[in-house]
């Protein structure tokens, strides 16, 4: 046997925060209580069929079983191009301003690779997607975290971070529409952060996995639609919320030419592309027929009433999200996340997920995902109703 050494990389890594609930899970789960699970952000409906009956016939075709294109098929990177030129009048020039990805979340972990030498400083936010954090110091870099605070809308407050630490940073990753807090940026914020990132010469990542999930008729802008902001940075999307498809394994990355063709670059050194029959489905979900997102969003939005105004009424204080598929709900006083969680899960049989889990400017928080149906969340309700807090 040999003596197996795990790297630093990996034991350096931020300590697993939802151990502990899994083990508590497991426990509850023994004992016969029916669990109900909104920890995970993982759309409960499934791909809408065109998309499903695309893949097939695809799949089918002996042209799609080979190596495909590193960066995307030319025809899915033009479907890109065409989708945020419908979407948000961005033009993109869909041979150097495009890459396709095997999931953003491929892209948001390789990036850094792209541009982060040992040392380097990247600007985080807190709560945010735990990859950005993990992918800069998988890459040798430091993160800067960026807290996002209620009084500030859970936007960046770009004016705190240290002068020393904006000249030094040479990225930053940004979210909007935000998991976890289900915050929406403004036109405003987004030109202060190109300013931000222009006097600072930082390359904005920002992650638009949410931008179709919005409600009561609010459409979420691209961070591209801003002046300068195809000079500054990229946009991460993903079909994966937007169509169900997290399983499919499918998204791209948009934006200034040198940072696409840079991470372009490092996968072509790590990965092989995603299967082009993924890709033709993605084509299909990007072209289609957009009815069913405005029916997903349509059962969301009666999810979200039914769980907010529910909590609400037991005196919980939450904001009706107008996009994403997450409530941010702040814990009862007298309770840490771990707590309310630990609360929910042994007495109730209810995940949720502590805002701890996302950074530690997230305490004092737990996300709900409403990621089961309407029946089940009045459940929830009635749940936490009867145990109290
Ligand atoms: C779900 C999610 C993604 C998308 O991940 P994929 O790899 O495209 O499935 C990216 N960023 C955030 C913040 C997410 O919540």
């Amino acid at each position: 046997m040999i003596r197996i050494e795990k790297s630093d990389r990996l034991n350096n890594l931020p300590p697993y925060l939802f151990k502990e609930i899994d083990r508590q899970k497991e426990e509850v789960r023994k004992q016969g209580i029916d669990i109900i699970d909104l920890g995970v952000g993982d759309p409960d409906m499934p791909t809408p069929p065109h998309i499903i009956e695309a893949l097939k016939k695809a799949a089918s075709d002996p042209a799609n079983h080979r190596y495909p294109s590193y960066t995307g098929m030319h025809d899915f990177n033009e479907a890109v191009a065409r989708w945020y030129k419908r979407r948000f009048n961005v033009d993109l020039d869909s041979a150097k301003e495009v890459v396709t990805l095997i999931g953003s979340k491929e892209g948001i972990a390789h990036i850094p690779l792209a541009f982060i030498n040992n040392g380097d400083v990247a600007l985080v936010t807190s709560p945010g997607y735990p990859v950005y954090d993990v992918a800069v110091k998988f890459a040798g870099g430091q993160t800067y975290f960026m807290d996002l605070l209620k009084q500030n809308n859970f936007l960046p407050d770009l004016g705190a971070v240290p002068k020393e630490i904006a000249e030094k940073a040479k990225m930053m990753f940004i979210n909007y529409p935000n998991n976890p807090t289900s915050a929406v940026a403004t036109g405003e914020f987004f030109k202060d952060v190109v300013s931000f990132a222009e006097m600072n010469n930082i390359i904005v990542c920002h992650d638009a996995a949410y931008t179709e999930m919005a409600f009561d008729g609010y459409k979420p802008k691209s961070f591209l639609e801003t002046g300068g902001a195809k000079d500054v940075g990229i946009e991460f999307h993903s079909l994966s919320k937007t169509y169900n498809m997290t399983g499919w394994r499918i998204g791209f990355a948009v934006g200034r030419a040198e940072i696409i063709s840079a991470l372009g670059q490092v996968k072509s050194n790590i990965d092989s592309g995603a299967f082009q029959a993924v890709q033709i489905a993605g084509i299909a979900a990007l072209e289609g027929d957009q009815a069913c997102v405005e029916s997903m969003n349509k059962e969301y939005t009666l999810r979200r009433n039914i769980l907010a105004e529910g909590l609400t009424d037991l005196g919980l204080i939450v904001e009706k999200p107008r996009a994403t598929f997450y409530l941010w709900i702040e814990v009862p006083n007298g309770y840490t996340s771990a707590e309310f969680t630990s609360r929910l899960l042994s007495k109730g049989g209810i995940v949720v997920t502590p805002g701890n889990g996302f950074g530690a400017a997230g305490e004092g928080y737990v996300r709900m995902a409403l990621t089961v149906g309407k029946e089940r969340l009045k459940e929830v309700i009635e749940r936490i109703g009867s145990i109290g807090f």
